[in-house]
Protein backbone atom coordinates (compact mmCIF):
# COMPACT_ATOMS: atom_id res chain seq x y z
CA UNK A 1 0.00 0.00 0.00
CA UNK A 2 1.70 3.28 -1.05
CA UNK A 3 1.46 5.90 1.78
CA UNK A 4 0.48 8.77 1.20
CA UNK A 5 2.51 12.11 3.62
CA UNK A 6 0.01 13.39 6.75
CA UNK A 7 1.26 16.72 7.76
CA UNK A 8 2.86 15.79 11.08
CA UNK A 9 1.75 17.89 13.98
CA UNK A 10 3.71 20.71 14.98
CA UNK A 11 7.19 19.65 16.89
CA UNK A 12 6.99 21.22 20.82
CA UNK A 13 9.90 21.42 23.24
CA UNK A 14 8.22 20.38 25.81
CA UNK A 15 5.96 17.29 25.89
CA UNK A 16 3.79 18.36 29.22
CA UNK A 17 2.43 20.97 26.71
CA UNK A 18 0.31 18.36 24.58
CA UNK A 19 -1.65 17.41 28.10
CA UNK A 20 -2.16 21.34 29.07
CA UNK A 21 -2.66 22.79 25.53
CA UNK A 22 -5.80 21.84 24.00
CA UNK A 23 -5.05 23.42 20.87
CA UNK A 24 -2.05 21.41 20.55
CA UNK A 25 -3.29 17.92 21.10
CA UNK A 26 -6.07 18.89 18.82
CA UNK A 27 -3.94 19.00 16.56
CA UNK A 28 -2.19 15.67 16.78
CA UNK A 29 -5.65 14.47 17.17
CA UNK A 30 -6.23 15.26 13.71
CA UNK A 31 -3.36 14.17 12.55
CA UNK A 32 -3.63 10.73 13.77
CA UNK A 33 -7.10 10.69 12.63
CA UNK A 34 -5.98 12.03 9.02
CA UNK A 35 -3.59 9.14 8.69
CA UNK A 36 -5.92 6.29 9.57
CA UNK A 37 -7.01 5.73 6.32
CA UNK A 38 -3.47 4.53 4.99
CA UNK A 39 -3.08 1.85 7.89
CA UNK A 40 -6.41 0.71 7.17
CA UNK A 41 -5.43 -2.81 6.47
CA UNK A 42 -4.12 -6.34 7.87
CA UNK A 43 -0.49 -5.04 7.59
CA UNK A 44 0.38 -1.90 7.90
CA UNK A 45 1.14 -0.80 11.63
CA UNK A 46 1.09 3.04 11.84
CA UNK A 47 5.14 3.77 12.46
CA UNK A 48 4.30 6.99 11.68
CA UNK A 49 1.92 7.89 14.24
CA UNK A 50 3.90 6.40 17.36
CA UNK A 51 6.52 8.55 16.18
CA UNK A 52 4.81 11.57 16.73
CA UNK A 53 3.33 9.80 19.94
CA UNK A 54 6.95 9.41 21.09
CA UNK A 55 7.87 13.02 19.94
CA UNK A 56 4.75 14.06 21.96
CA UNK A 57 6.82 12.91 25.10
CA UNK A 58 3.15 10.10 25.34
CA UNK A 59 5.06 6.98 25.55
CA UNK A 60 6.71 8.14 28.32
CA UNK A 61 3.56 10.04 30.07
CA UNK A 62 2.87 7.38 33.19
CA UNK A 63 6.37 7.06 34.23
CA UNK A 64 8.33 8.91 37.25
CA UNK A 65 8.85 12.31 37.13
CA UNK A 66 6.30 12.62 34.03
CA UNK A 67 3.29 14.72 33.88
CA UNK A 68 0.94 11.55 34.35
CA UNK A 69 3.27 9.73 36.86
CA UNK A 70 1.42 6.26 37.88
CA UNK A 71 2.20 6.90 41.67
CA UNK A 72 0.99 10.10 41.52
CA UNK A 73 -2.92 9.40 41.39
CA UNK A 74 -4.39 10.92 37.86
CA UNK A 75 -6.35 7.89 36.73
CA UNK A 76 -9.08 9.72 35.49
CA UNK A 77 -6.38 12.06 33.30
CA UNK A 78 -4.51 9.40 31.93
CA UNK A 79 -8.51 7.75 30.86
CA UNK A 80 -9.12 11.21 29.01
CA UNK A 81 -5.64 10.70 27.39
CA UNK A 82 -6.51 7.10 26.21
CA UNK A 83 -9.93 8.57 24.95
CA UNK A 84 -8.28 11.19 22.87
CA UNK A 85 -6.04 8.74 21.44
CA UNK A 86 -8.98 6.10 20.39
CA UNK A 87 -10.82 8.94 19.52
CA UNK A 88 -7.69 9.50 16.70
CA UNK A 89 -7.39 5.73 15.44
CA UNK A 90 -8.87 3.25 18.06
CA UNK A 91 -6.36 0.88 16.58
CA UNK A 92 -3.76 3.35 17.82
CA UNK A 93 -5.61 3.40 20.82
CA UNK A 94 -5.38 -0.09 21.61
CA UNK A 95 -1.69 -0.32 21.32
CA UNK A 96 -0.92 2.96 23.47
CA UNK A 97 -3.12 1.18 25.70
CA UNK A 98 -1.16 -2.03 25.79
CA UNK A 99 2.04 -0.13 26.27
CA UNK A 100 0.67 2.01 29.58
CA UNK A 101 -0.57 -1.10 30.65
CA UNK A 102 2.77 -2.97 30.65
CA UNK A 103 4.54 0.29 31.65
CA UNK A 104 1.73 -0.08 34.84
CA UNK A 105 2.51 -3.75 35.30
CA UNK A 106 6.26 -2.85 35.53
CA UNK A 107 5.85 0.01 37.95
CA UNK A 108 3.70 -2.27 40.47
CA UNK A 109 5.88 -5.63 40.20
CA UNK A 110 9.23 -4.90 38.97
CA UNK A 111 12.45 -4.70 41.15
CA UNK A 112 14.18 -1.33 41.56
CA UNK A 113 17.16 -2.05 38.58
CA UNK A 114 14.38 -3.83 36.49
CA UNK A 115 12.13 -0.18 36.63
CA UNK A 116 15.78 1.46 35.21
CA UNK A 117 15.83 -0.72 32.64
CA UNK A 118 12.33 -1.06 31.18
CA UNK A 119 11.59 2.63 32.03
CA UNK A 120 15.12 4.05 30.13
CA UNK A 121 13.94 1.88 27.46
CA UNK A 122 10.89 4.38 26.76
CA UNK A 123 12.49 7.46 27.77
CA UNK A 124 15.38 7.23 25.97
CA UNK A 125 14.92 4.55 23.59
CA UNK A 126 11.30 4.96 22.08
CA UNK A 127 10.46 1.50 22.64
CA UNK A 128 6.87 0.07 22.45
CA UNK A 129 5.56 -2.05 25.38
CA UNK A 130 2.51 -4.39 24.99
CA UNK A 131 0.49 -6.95 26.76
CA UNK A 132 -0.06 -10.39 25.34
CA UNK A 133 -1.86 -12.37 27.80
CA UNK A 134 -4.53 -14.10 25.00
CA UNK A 135 -3.68 -17.32 23.92
CA UNK A 136 -5.47 -20.77 21.93
CA UNK A 137 -4.88 -24.46 22.90
CA UNK A 138 -1.32 -23.68 22.26
CA UNK A 139 -0.41 -21.39 24.83
CA UNK A 140 3.02 -20.31 26.37
CA UNK A 141 5.03 -21.79 28.84
CA UNK A 142 8.16 -20.69 30.08
CA UNK A 143 10.78 -23.66 31.36
CA UNK A 144 13.52 -23.23 33.96
CA UNK A 145 16.95 -24.74 32.22
CA UNK A 146 19.15 -23.78 34.56
CA UNK A 147 21.42 -21.41 35.96
CA UNK A 148 18.98 -18.82 35.89
CA UNK A 149 17.85 -19.54 32.22
CA UNK A 150 14.21 -20.09 30.66
CA UNK A 151 12.87 -21.14 27.19
CA UNK A 152 9.62 -20.34 26.10
CA UNK A 153 7.00 -22.73 24.59
CA UNK A 154 3.96 -22.06 22.51
CA UNK A 155 2.26 -19.10 21.10
CA UNK A 156 0.20 -16.04 22.06
CA UNK A 157 -3.21 -14.83 19.63
CA UNK A 158 -4.05 -11.15 19.06
CA UNK A 159 -0.62 -9.66 19.47
CA UNK A 160 -1.31 -6.21 19.33
CA UNK A 161 1.61 -4.46 17.32
CA UNK A 162 3.66 -7.88 16.63
CA UNK A 163 6.84 -7.34 15.58
CA UNK A 164 6.40 -3.47 15.97
CA UNK A 165 6.51 -3.96 19.68
CA UNK A 166 10.23 -3.99 20.91
CA UNK A 167 9.68 -4.95 24.62
CA UNK A 168 6.57 -7.60 24.60
CA UNK A 169 5.25 -8.21 27.90
CA UNK A 170 4.34 -12.36 27.71
CA UNK A 171 2.43 -14.42 30.32
CA UNK A 172 2.82 -18.24 30.70
CA UNK A 173 2.68 -21.12 32.48
CA UNK A 174 6.06 -21.09 34.46
CA UNK A 175 7.43 -24.59 35.08
CA UNK A 176 10.52 -26.56 37.32
CA UNK A 177 11.26 -23.53 38.64
CA UNK A 178 10.56 -24.49 42.21
CA UNK A 179 7.35 -22.32 41.63
CA UNK A 180 4.51 -22.65 39.30
CA UNK A 181 1.94 -20.29 38.05
CA UNK A 182 0.97 -17.75 35.23
CA UNK A 183 4.01 -15.78 35.27
CA UNK A 184 5.06 -12.39 33.18
CA UNK A 185 8.34 -11.95 31.49
CA UNK A 186 9.15 -9.28 29.07
CA UNK A 187 11.17 -10.05 26.10
CA UNK A 188 14.13 -8.13 24.76
CA UNK A 189 13.06 -8.63 21.07
CA UNK A 190 16.78 -7.69 19.37
CA UNK A 191 18.51 -9.91 21.92
CA UNK A 192 16.68 -13.23 21.12
CA UNK A 193 15.99 -15.55 18.20
CA UNK A 194 13.27 -14.05 15.60
CA UNK A 195 9.91 -14.60 16.80
CA UNK A 196 7.65 -16.02 13.46
CA UNK A 197 4.50 -14.15 13.41
CA UNK A 198 1.28 -16.07 11.76
CA UNK A 199 -0.20 -12.78 9.60
CA UNK A 200 -2.94 -15.67 8.27
CA UNK A 201 -4.70 -15.53 11.91
CA UNK A 202 -5.29 -12.13 11.56
CA UNK A 203 -8.61 -11.22 9.46
CA UNK A 204 -10.55 -9.55 11.18
CA UNK A 205 -13.54 -6.90 10.64
CA UNK A 206 -11.93 -4.16 12.01
CA UNK A 207 -9.10 -2.94 13.99
CA UNK A 208 -6.62 -3.96 11.30
CA UNK A 209 -4.05 -1.28 12.23
CA UNK A 210 -3.29 -2.72 15.04
CA UNK A 211 -1.85 -6.26 13.12
CA UNK A 212 -2.58 -8.25 16.38
CA UNK A 213 -0.89 -11.49 14.17
CA UNK A 214 -0.17 -14.84 16.56
CA UNK A 215 3.16 -15.03 17.18
CA UNK A 216 5.31 -18.34 18.21
CA UNK A 217 7.60 -18.10 21.19
CA UNK A 218 9.20 -21.56 21.09
CA UNK A 219 12.72 -21.61 21.67
CA UNK A 220 12.91 -17.97 22.73
CA UNK A 221 15.68 -18.04 25.53
CA UNK A 222 15.52 -15.20 28.39
CA UNK A 223 17.16 -14.93 31.77
CA UNK A 224 15.75 -14.28 35.33
CA UNK A 225 16.15 -10.49 34.75
CA UNK A 226 13.89 -10.73 32.07
CA UNK A 227 11.23 -12.33 34.19
CA UNK A 228 8.67 -9.43 35.52
CA UNK A 229 7.21 -10.42 39.57
CA UNK A 230 6.27 -13.51 40.79
CA UNK A 231 3.98 -16.25 39.57
CA UNK A 232 0.26 -14.89 40.14
CA UNK A 233 1.09 -11.63 40.29
CA UNK A 234 -0.13 -10.67 36.75
CA UNK A 235 -3.97 -11.82 38.05
CA UNK A 236 -3.86 -10.13 41.31
CA UNK A 237 -7.10 -7.28 42.07
CA UNK A 238 -7.99 -4.90 41.34
CA UNK A 239 -4.98 -4.58 39.21
CA UNK A 240 -6.01 -6.83 36.72
CA UNK A 241 -10.01 -6.90 36.33
CA UNK A 242 -9.65 -3.09 37.08
CA UNK A 243 -7.63 -2.17 33.72
CA UNK A 244 -10.78 -2.72 32.04
CA UNK A 245 -11.80 1.01 32.62
CA UNK A 246 -8.22 1.65 30.25
CA UNK A 247 -10.12 -0.06 27.07
CA UNK A 248 -13.23 1.65 27.78
CA UNK A 249 -12.16 4.73 27.41
CA UNK A 250 -10.07 4.08 24.25
CA UNK A 251 -13.64 2.97 23.25
CA UNK A 252 -15.46 5.86 24.09
CA UNK A 253 -13.11 8.10 22.26
CA UNK A 254 -14.33 6.00 18.78
CA UNK A 255 -17.83 7.40 19.65
CA UNK A 256 -16.88 10.67 20.04
CA UNK A 257 -15.50 10.49 16.56
CA UNK A 258 -18.62 9.27 15.59
CA UNK A 259 -20.23 12.14 17.07
CA UNK A 260 -17.90 14.65 15.49
CA UNK A 261 -18.02 13.53 12.61
CA UNK A 262 -22.04 13.55 12.34
CA UNK A 263 -22.48 16.62 13.64
CA UNK A 264 -20.12 18.13 10.60
CA UNK A 265 -21.40 15.96 7.75
CA UNK A 266 -25.04 17.00 9.19
CA UNK A 267 -23.93 21.15 8.97
CA UNK A 268 -22.17 20.35 5.26
CA UNK A 269 -25.14 19.16 3.88
CA UNK A 270 -27.18 21.80 5.38
CA UNK A 271 -29.60 19.44 7.58
CA UNK A 272 -30.01 20.55 10.98
CA UNK A 273 -33.07 21.90 11.40
CA UNK A 274 -34.58 18.24 11.29
CA UNK A 275 -36.26 17.25 14.72
CA UNK A 276 -35.33 13.74 14.12
CA UNK A 277 -31.84 14.42 13.72
CA UNK A 278 -31.69 17.13 16.37
CA UNK A 279 -33.21 14.22 18.88
CA UNK A 280 -31.14 11.65 17.62
CA UNK A 281 -27.84 14.33 18.08
CA UNK A 282 -29.37 14.99 21.56
CA UNK A 283 -29.39 11.57 22.60
CA UNK A 284 -26.02 10.95 21.22
CA UNK A 285 -24.81 13.57 23.12
CA UNK A 286 -25.90 13.19 26.16
CA UNK A 287 -24.94 9.52 26.01
CA UNK A 288 -21.29 10.23 24.96
CA UNK A 289 -21.70 12.90 27.90
CA UNK A 290 -22.50 10.14 30.73
CA UNK A 291 -19.06 7.97 28.90
CA UNK A 292 -17.18 10.84 30.04
CA UNK A 293 -18.66 10.89 33.62
CA UNK A 294 -18.56 7.23 33.95
CA UNK A 295 -14.68 7.30 32.37
CA UNK A 296 -13.91 9.79 35.38
CA UNK A 297 -15.39 8.81 38.66
CA UNK A 298 -14.11 5.09 37.83
CA UNK A 299 -10.48 6.95 37.67
CA UNK A 300 -11.30 9.30 40.73
CA UNK A 301 -12.87 6.27 42.51
CA UNK A 302 -10.31 3.66 41.49
CA UNK A 303 -7.72 6.26 42.93
CA UNK A 304 -9.60 6.64 46.20
CA UNK A 305 -10.67 3.21 46.78
CA UNK A 306 -6.98 2.08 45.91
CA UNK A 307 -5.10 4.40 48.28
CA UNK A 308 -7.78 3.05 51.24
CA UNK A 309 -6.33 -0.70 50.62
CA UNK A 310 -9.26 -2.59 50.97
CA UNK A 311 -11.16 -2.10 48.24
CA UNK A 312 -10.26 -4.27 45.42
CA UNK A 313 -13.96 -6.16 45.13
CA UNK A 314 -15.59 -2.97 44.92
CA UNK A 315 -12.82 -1.60 42.26
CA UNK A 316 -13.48 -4.31 40.21
CA UNK A 317 -17.13 -4.03 40.14
CA UNK A 318 -17.41 -0.27 39.30
CA UNK A 319 -14.91 -1.29 36.50
CA UNK A 320 -16.86 -3.82 35.72
CA UNK A 321 -19.54 -1.42 35.34
CA UNK A 322 -17.82 1.09 33.62
CA UNK A 323 -16.57 -1.37 30.68
CA UNK A 324 -20.10 -2.75 30.31
CA UNK A 325 -22.08 0.83 30.36
CA UNK A 326 -19.22 2.16 27.74
CA UNK A 327 -20.23 -0.69 25.71
CA UNK A 328 -23.97 -0.17 25.49
CA UNK A 329 -23.21 3.88 24.85
CA UNK A 330 -21.07 2.80 22.14
CA UNK A 331 -23.54 0.27 20.27
CA UNK A 332 -26.40 2.94 20.64
CA UNK A 333 -24.09 6.00 19.42
CA UNK A 334 -23.28 3.20 16.42
CA UNK A 335 -27.16 3.04 15.75
CA UNK A 336 -27.95 6.74 15.95
CA UNK A 337 -24.66 7.62 13.51
CA UNK A 338 -25.91 4.97 11.25
CA UNK A 339 -29.62 6.52 10.98
CA UNK A 340 -28.17 10.13 10.54
CA UNK A 341 -26.03 9.76 7.87
CA UNK A 342 -27.84 7.59 5.86
CA UNK A 343 -25.73 5.06 3.17
CA UNK A 344 -24.34 8.02 1.94
CA UNK A 345 -22.36 8.69 5.02
CA UNK A 346 -21.02 5.04 5.37
CA UNK A 347 -18.84 5.44 2.48
CA UNK A 348 -15.16 6.04 1.64
CA UNK A 349 -13.75 8.18 2.10
CA UNK A 350 -16.03 9.30 4.70
CA UNK A 351 -14.60 7.95 8.22
CA UNK A 352 -17.94 6.76 9.61
CA UNK A 353 -17.24 2.61 7.95
CA UNK A 354 -14.09 2.55 9.55
CA UNK A 355 -14.78 3.76 12.29
CA UNK A 356 -17.81 2.05 12.87
CA UNK A 357 -15.55 -1.61 12.06
CA UNK A 358 -13.04 -0.71 14.40
CA UNK A 359 -14.89 0.03 16.92
CA UNK A 360 -17.77 -2.92 16.74
CA UNK A 361 -15.01 -5.21 16.76
CA UNK A 362 -12.60 -3.48 19.32
CA UNK A 363 -16.10 -3.77 21.65
CA UNK A 364 -15.14 -7.72 21.67
CA UNK A 365 -13.51 -7.55 24.98
CA UNK A 366 -12.90 -10.88 27.50
CA UNK A 367 -15.81 -12.69 28.92
CA UNK A 368 -18.63 -9.84 28.54
CA UNK A 369 -21.16 -11.89 30.22
CA UNK A 370 -18.81 -13.41 33.54
CA UNK A 371 -18.21 -9.46 33.85
CA UNK A 372 -22.13 -8.48 34.12
CA UNK A 373 -22.66 -11.55 36.89
CA UNK A 374 -19.54 -10.34 38.71
CA UNK A 375 -21.59 -6.88 38.97
CA UNK A 376 -24.34 -8.63 39.94
CA UNK A 377 -22.34 -11.01 42.26
CA UNK A 378 -21.10 -8.13 44.05
CA UNK A 379 -24.21 -5.75 44.67
CA UNK A 380 -26.18 -9.28 45.89
CA UNK A 381 -23.40 -9.94 48.17
CA UNK A 382 -22.54 -6.87 49.90
CA UNK A 383 -24.43 -5.48 52.82
CA UNK A 384 -24.74 -2.10 52.18
CA UNK A 385 -27.81 0.83 50.93
CA UNK A 386 -28.02 1.51 47.05
CA UNK A 387 -26.06 5.11 47.83
CA UNK A 388 -23.08 3.44 50.19
CA UNK A 389 -22.68 0.92 47.38
CA UNK A 390 -20.38 3.61 46.05
CA UNK A 391 -20.39 6.83 47.87
C1 LIG B 1 -8.43 -5.52 18.28
C2 LIG B 1 -8.09 -6.43 19.38
C3 LIG B 1 -6.79 -6.42 19.88
C4 LIG B 1 -6.44 -7.28 20.91
N1 LIG B 1 -5.16 -7.22 21.38
C5 LIG B 1 -4.79 -8.03 22.40
C6 LIG B 1 -3.47 -7.96 22.95
O1 LIG B 1 -2.63 -7.18 22.52
N2 LIG B 1 -3.17 -8.79 23.96
C7 LIG B 1 -4.06 -9.68 24.44
O2 LIG B 1 -3.71 -10.41 25.37
N3 LIG B 1 -5.30 -9.81 23.95
C8 LIG B 1 -5.70 -8.98 22.95
N4 LIG B 1 -6.96 -9.08 22.44
C9 LIG B 1 -7.85 -10.14 22.92
C10 LIG B 1 -8.91 -9.61 23.90
O3 LIG B 1 -8.29 -9.21 25.09
C11 LIG B 1 -9.94 -10.69 24.21
O4 LIG B 1 -9.33 -11.82 24.72
C12 LIG B 1 -10.73 -11.07 23.02
O5 LIG B 1 -11.16 -9.92 22.34
C13 LIG B 1 -11.94 -11.88 23.47
O6 LIG B 1 -12.29 -12.64 22.38
P1 LIG B 1 -13.72 -13.26 22.19
O7 LIG B 1 -14.73 -12.14 22.10
O8 LIG B 1 -13.59 -14.17 21.03
O9 LIG B 1 -13.89 -14.00 23.60
P2 LIG B 1 -14.80 -15.08 24.21
O10 LIG B 1 -14.29 -15.19 25.62
O11 LIG B 1 -14.83 -16.34 23.40
O12 LIG B 1 -16.23 -14.42 24.24
C14 LIG B 1 -17.18 -14.55 23.22
C15 LIG B 1 -18.55 -14.79 23.84
O13 LIG B 1 -18.58 -16.06 24.51
C16 LIG B 1 -18.94 -15.88 25.87
N5 LIG B 1 -18.20 -16.89 26.65
C17 LIG B 1 -16.95 -16.80 27.16
N6 LIG B 1 -16.62 -17.94 27.80
C18 LIG B 1 -17.69 -18.78 27.66
C19 LIG B 1 -17.95 -20.11 28.10
N7 LIG B 1 -17.03 -20.81 28.78
N8 LIG B 1 -19.13 -20.65 27.78
C20 LIG B 1 -20.05 -19.97 27.06
N9 LIG B 1 -19.87 -18.71 26.62
C21 LIG B 1 -18.69 -18.12 26.93
C22 LIG B 1 -18.57 -14.44 26.21
O14 LIG B 1 -19.29 -13.92 27.32
C23 LIG B 1 -18.95 -13.76 24.90
O15 LIG B 1 -20.34 -13.56 24.85
C24 LIG B 1 -7.37 -8.20 21.43
C25 LIG B 1 -8.67 -8.22 20.92
C26 LIG B 1 -9.04 -7.35 19.91
C27 LIG B 1 -10.44 -7.39 19.40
Amino acid sequence: MELIPVSPPKPVTSPLSYLTDPERMDALIRAIADASPQTDDDGTFPEQVFAWLANAGLLSVTLPGHDLDQRLSNTAGLLQLLKRIGSGNLAVGRVYEGHINALNLVGLYATPAQKQTWFSDVSDHHRLFSVWNTQAQDGVRIRAIGSGRYVLEGAKTFCSGSGWIQRPLVTGELLGAGQTGWQMCIIPTERVKPIPQDASFWQPLGMRASVSYKLDFTGVEIGEEDLLGKPGDYFHQPHFSGGAIRFAAVQLGGAEALFDATRALLVSMNRTDDGAQKSRLAEIAYLIESGNQWIDAAGRKADDWLLRGSEAGRIVAYANMTRTAIEEICLRVMQHTERSVGARGLMRPLPFERIHRDLTFYLRQPAPDATIADIGQYVLTTETNAHALWH
